[in-house]
């Protein structure tokens, strides 16, 4: 079954009497076990197309379903919970929080979930290991390189095991070495489990080399979606 499944999605802004048409029909169907990046010119709506795929925002028209999910039927309560349990979200500028230790930050997502930090410990520790972080969980983000802050972000988009994992421009803070290694990090991810996507935009010139698929947003509208 599909990830994502998106079709002919349109999502308008007023802008006082003027009308922005940030997504104008997109289409767009997706596996799982894949890395995929989004690539376009900028206001292309690439954001516009992960935040709608990410239930942080809905469309004007058209459908869309991730995992199975039709988001247009959630209620506000049933979409911040599938953001908060289906979805993995990974940013351009980590969004740590600085005065957590990294197997903190990574256990956050249970906190949230009423769970406690401390139950969520090893799997937190084993989440880091495997974002080869084994040698850092008692580390604060302002003890840690970007590329390290990044991996542990990556880590935390994995403790609810979900199945789908969304990242805008995760490499755009990064040396381009660092940043390549965060990339075959995020390919190995996508790769782990057959039912895993991970949906990345980007500018990353070596992301093409690592990602299975790469789809081109132009004018709010997908080339190559199918
Ligand atoms: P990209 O990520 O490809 O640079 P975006 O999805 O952020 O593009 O934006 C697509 C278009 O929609 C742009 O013209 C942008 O100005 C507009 N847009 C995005 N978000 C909003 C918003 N909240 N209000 C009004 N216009 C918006
Ligand atoms: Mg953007």
């Amino acid at each position: 079954m599909a990830v994502v499944e998106a079709s002919n999605l349109v999502r308008e802004y007023q802008m006082g009497t003027e009308t922005v048409r940030a997504l104008d029909g997109a289409s767009l169907t997706l596996d799982g076990g894949q890395f995929v990046s989004v690539v376009g010119p900028s206001g292309a709506g690439k954001s516009t197309l992960l935040h709608i795929i990410g239930a942080l925002d809905v469309p004007t028209s058209g459908t869309i379903r991730v995992d199975g999910t039709d988001l247009a039927s959630l209620s506000d309560d049933a979409a911040s919970e599938f953001r908060r349990k289906r979805v993995g979200f990974i940013f351009q500028f980590f969004n740590l929080v600085p005065t957590l230790t990294a197997w903190e930050n990574v256990a956050l997502p249970r906190l949230l979930d009423s769970q406690s930090l401390r139950a969520s410990k090893p799997r937190a520790i084993e989440l880091l290991e495997r974002v080869g972080l084994g040698g850092r969980t008692d580390h604060r983000p302002s003890e840690l390189s970007g590329g390290q802050m990044q991996r542990v972000a990556i880590a935390r988009s994995l403790m609810m095991d979900p199945k789908i994992l969304l990242a805008d421009e995760p490499t755009g803070n990064l040396d381009s070495k660092t940043g390549a290694d965060v990339l075959e990090l995020l390919a190995e991810v996508a790769h782990d489990d057959p039912d895993r996507l991970v949906l990345m935009v980007t500018h990353d010139a070596n992301a093409a080399a690592v990602c299975d698929r790469v789809v081109t947003v132009r004018d709010g509208k997908i080339d190559g979606g199918h």
